[in-house]
């Protein structure tokens, strides 16, 4: 098997960020502010390659379970920035 092609074809949307390239999360404990920031699994891509299917598979598992739920969404952030406005 050649690996370098197995690694060049496996080139997935980021899971953290879906394809966004930026993630919303909330500022502090607090969670009354919600920030964008720049994803640091696919380098703001939007997309990553996985190098370790077993790794990368385990991981998404992991934070679609235990962080995801509790993340600040998009909408959240939008809603933040329009009652800020008024
Ligand atoms: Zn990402």
């Amino acid at each position: 098997m050649d690996v370098s092609v197995d690694i060049m074809s496996t080139k997935e949307i980021c899971f953290m960020c879906n394809g966004n390239g930026f993630r919303t999360v909330h500022e502090d404990t607090t969670k009354t502010n919600v920030v964008l920031i720049q994803c640091l699994n696919c380098n703001s891509n939007g997309e990553a390659f996985i190098l370790d299917r077993e790794k990368h598979d385990k991981l998404k598992a992991e934070f679609e379970r235990d962080y995801k739920p509790y993340l600040a969404t998009l909408s959240d952030y939008v809603k933040q920035n329009k009652e800020k406005q008024n």
